[in-house]
């Protein structure tokens, strides 16, 4: 990906753990390395179609002079944040921090956090089988949408779907979405089990009713295994109900473990279908 490099931008501001450092302030030296495609601008040669540069040094100036934090850490991270979310074009920053005066009783150059922030694209896969379940789905698409750190790209038809596991229940709605994001896997995840909490769903049987099932589909193509997450979703290439509205949002999507894109995976699990009978 192209970048716009900035070097050396001095700010005067006063973050640190001691209290000298928040009441004096000091130099602090910001880096930055902006992500951006700029083919649209070297056609246009328009200003509007790059990445302002001077109100991105403008933006990192304020953010700075503006808060007081103690760790250099939270600033960094922070400020990468609120850059990705202020320009739409920027894909991805990596951001260093330097503190040239840092409060060390040794001889040293300079010391700096250095982080790279980025948006992903991950696949949530969303069901509801209680109550209304048109409006609990809509009010998830609806939240997720207004946060700053999501961007709610694609959102498929939503089918009608028999309940899978064996208990005797209402239908599902199911349907799946695209969703840009600068959370992290873990943090995606906490924000949809808010969004569940906030739907009054309480977690009755494993495979029981419930008001508002958010799942991540796919993040990237990252592979995460802990013990509160499996990415690529555990068994996400034997749900129709999965696969259906994933194919109609994204059927190249190619399963990171599996190799299948979805389109494949649903024609494999609709000729099983087949062979079964
Ligand atoms: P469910 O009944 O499908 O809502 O399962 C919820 C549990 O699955 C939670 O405790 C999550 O920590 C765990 N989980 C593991 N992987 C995922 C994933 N990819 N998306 C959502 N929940 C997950």
């Amino acid at each position: 990906m192209d970048k716009i490099i900035i070097k050396g931008l001095e700010v005067y501001a006063w973050h640190g753990v001691y209290v000298e450092e928040q009441e004096k302030g000091q130099k602090f030296i910001v880096n930055a390395t902006l992500y951006t495609d700029t083919t649209r601008a070297s056609r246009t040669d328009e200003l509007e179609d790059s990445i302002d540069y001077g109100s991105v040094c403008m933006m990192i100036n304020d953010f700075m002079t503006k808060n007081r934090m103690n760790l250099l850490e939270a600033v960094t991270n922070c400020l990468a944040r609120k850059l990705l979310m202020s320009y739409p074009t920027l894909e991805a920053v990596t951001l260093e921090i330097e503190k040239p005066q840092a409060p060390i009783p040794l001889p040293f150059q300079s010391v700096s956090v250095k982080v790279h922030r980025s948006w992903h694209t991950a696949y949530i896969a969303f069901g509801s089988n209680m109550g209304d379940r048109l409006a609990y789905i809509n009010g998830a698409i609806d939240s997720l949408s207004s946060d700053r750190c999501c961007e709610v790209k694609k959102v498929s038809k939503v089918v009608e779907s028999k309940p899978y596991g064996g208990i005797e229940q209402e239908n599902f709605y199911n349907g799946a979405l695209e969703l840009r994001t600068l959370y992290d896997p873990k943090e995606l995840l906490e924000l949809l089990q808010g969004e569940e909490r906030h739907a009054g769903r309480v977690k009755t049987e494993h495979w029981g009713p419930r008001t508002l099932d958010l799942d991540i589909l796919y993040y990237d193509d990252e592979v995460v295994q802990t013990d509160t997450l499996s990415i690529p979703h555990v068994d996400l290439q034997n749900r129709d109900f999965v696969l259906i509205p994933l194919n109609e949002i994204a059927p190249y999507k190619r399963h990171p473990l599996i190799g299948m894109t979805t389109k494949e995976m649903l024609k494999k699990l609709k000729d099983s279908y087949v062979s079964r009978q």
